[in-house]
C-alpha cells in the first residue's frame, strides 16, 4: 500500500472538536487505499505552557527533564487521536517516539534525528492497521532518554517519516492554506503559490515565514519529500495548499517568488577596527561562542589600515554580542574605537529561483526602495535572495512596492 504522511499542527488539534475533524480527513485517505502516518502536535498553547511549568518549578533546569515534560503533549494528543480514529472504525493505535523508536541525538531540546527504523510500524500495516498516530517533536537518544526536536519540530518529524517510509507525499495541515507570497497581514495582495521550489521554501522561512520549522524544509530538499501545506479549516482537494517540492516538479519559474520580511533585526558596526588578517576570526569567533546568530556582514574599504565592520542579529541577542565583544576587546584579541548598535531596523528580501537566469532584480529592487525615499543600510545577496537593512518604520511600505513592483499578485 502506498504509505501517506498526514501532520495536524496545534491549532488543527487544538480541541476534541477539530481532532474529529482532523479524524475524518484521515479517513478520506485511508478510503482512498493508503496506510496513514499521521504525526500530531500538542493542542495550542499545551508546549508553552508546559514551558513555563518547566521555568517556573527550575530556572536553570536539567534538559532533559525539560525534555520530559515538553514533550508530554505530543502523548496526550496522539492517544486521542488514535480513539478518535477507533470510534470511527478506522484501525488505528499511537505510538510515542520510544516505541517506533525515533532515534535521535542527545542534545536535549534540540535534538536530531538520527534513524527511524520502520519494521514496528510496517509490520502493524502488514496486520491490517490503517493509521499509526505518531507523537511528534520527540524521539529517544542513545542513552534512553527522551528528547525533544526544538520548538516547531513535529514538522520535522512528519518530514523524517515521509523520508523514512517513502511516503508519496507529506501533508502539512495548519491554520494558514498555504504559502503565501508575502505575509498577508502585511499586504492585502498576497496571493497563495500553488508551488514553491525547496530553495525557495528554504530561504523564505529561515526569514521568518513561520509555516514550516527551517529544518523539516532542509531535510524534505535531501530526501525529495514532496511536502504540502494546507489547512485544516478549508477545502480537501488533491490541488488544495502549496506544494514544496523540486524545481524540476515547477513548470513556470518565477523570477520573483516572494518578498520576506524580519523584523526584529538589529544592525551593529564596530568602528575602526584594525584591518589585519584574523581580524574576521578575532570578532566573530567569540560572537558564535557566545551564540549570536549572525546574519548580515558588511566590511568597509579600509582607509589608513583600519576599517568597519558591521554585521546584524536578531535584537535580543544585541546585549551578548555586545558582552562578547567587549570581552574581546578588553583581552586585548580585537581593538576598535566605537561600538554602535541599531535596534531600529528591519530586513526585507526578494526571493526567487529565476533570479538565477535574470538579471535586474536588485537595480529593480534598489529602484523601488529608492522611489519610496528609503534608505538601505545594508544589502547582501545570494544565488536565489537579495537582502536589505532598512529602518523598521518603512518595512511595510517596502514589502508592499516591492510586492506591487514584482508584480507577485498575478500567477506566473
Ligand atoms: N508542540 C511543539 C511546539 O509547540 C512542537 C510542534 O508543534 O511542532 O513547539
Ligand atoms: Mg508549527
Amino acid at each position: 500500500m502506498p504509505v501517506l504522511v498526514m501532520k495536524f499542527g496545534g491549532t488543527s488539534v487544538a480541541t476534541l472538536d477539530r481532532i474529529r475533524r482532523a479524524a475524518k480527513r484521515v479517513g478520506v485517505e485511508v478510503a482512498k487505499g493508503y496506510d496513514v502516518i499521521v504525526i500530531v502536535s500538542a493542542m495550542a498553547g499545551e508546549t508553552n505552557k508546559l514551558v513555563g511549568h518547566v521555568e517556573e518549578t527550575s530556572p536553570l533546569f536539567d534538559a532533559r527533564e525539560y525534555d520530559a515534560v515538553v514533550s508530554s503533549g505530543e502523548n496526550v494528543t496522539a492517544g486521542l487521536m488514535a480513539l478518535t480514529l477507533q470510534e470511527m472504525d478506522v484501525p488505528a493505535r499511537s505510538w510515542q517516539g520510544w516505541q517506533v523508536p525515533v532515534q535521535t541525538t542527545s542534545a536535549h531540546s534540540a535534538a536530531r534525528i538520527v534513524d527511524i527504523p520502520s519494521e514496528n510500524i510496517t509490520r502493524k500495516f502488514g496486520e491490517g492497521m490503517k493509521v499509526a498516530v505518531v507523537a511528534g517533536f520527540q524521539g529517544v537518544s542513545l542513552e534512553g532518554r527522551i528528547t525533544t526536536l526544538g520548538r516547531g519540530g513535529s514538522d520535522t518529524t512528519a518530514v523524517a517519516f515521509a523520508a523514512a517510509f517513502d511516503a508519496e507525499r507529506c501533508d502539512i495541515y495548519t491554520d494558514v492554506d498555504g504559502v503565501y507570497t508575502t505575509d498577508p497581514r502585511i499586504c492585502e495582495k498576497a496571493r497563495k503559490l500553488d508551488r514553491i521550489a525547496f530553495e525557495e521554501m528554504l530561504e523564505l522561512a529561515s526569514l521568518g515565514a513561520k509555516v514550516l520549522q527551517t529544518r523539516s524544509v532542509e531535510l524534505a530538499m535531501r530526501y525529495n519529500v514532496k511536502l504540502r501545506v494546507l489547512s485544516s479549516f478549508g477545502e480537501q482537494s488533491d490541488e488544495a495548499g502549496t506544494l514544496v517540492c523540486d524545481e524540476e516538479d515547477i513548470m513556470e519559474l518565477n523570477v520573483v517568488s516572494g518578498v520576506a520580511h524580519s523584523r526584529d533585526e538589529a544592525k551593529m558596526t564596530l568602528v575602526s577596527v584594525a584591518d589585519r588578517p584574523g581580524i574576521a576570526a578575532a570578532i566573530f569567533t567569540p560572537l558564535s561562542e557566545a551564540g549570536v546568530n549572525v546574519d548580515m556582514i558588511v566590511q568597509n574599504v579600509s582607509d589608513e589600515g583600519r576599517t568597519d565592520m558591521t554585521f546584524s542579529c536578531p535584537t535580543n541577542q544585541v546585549k551578548r554580542a555586545e558582552e562578547a565583544l567587549t570581552k574581546a576587546k578588553d583581552s586585548g584579541s580585537i581593538n576598535y574605537h566605537d561600538l554602535i548598535a541599531d535596534t531600529d531596523v528591519a530586513k526585507v528580501s526578494v526571493v526567487g529561483i529565476g533570479m538565477r537566469s535574470h538579471t535586474g532584480v536588485a537595480a529593480k529592487m534598489f529602484k523601488v526602495l529608492s522611489d519610496e525615499g528609503i534608505n538601505i543600510k545594508v544589502i547582501t545577496t545570494s544565488e536565489i535572495k537579495i537582502s536589505v537593512l532598512i529602518d523598521r518604520k518603512y518595512m511595510e511600505l517596502a514589502v508592499q512596492a516591492l510586492h506591487d513592483a514584482f508584480e507577485l499578485e498575478k500567477a506566473a
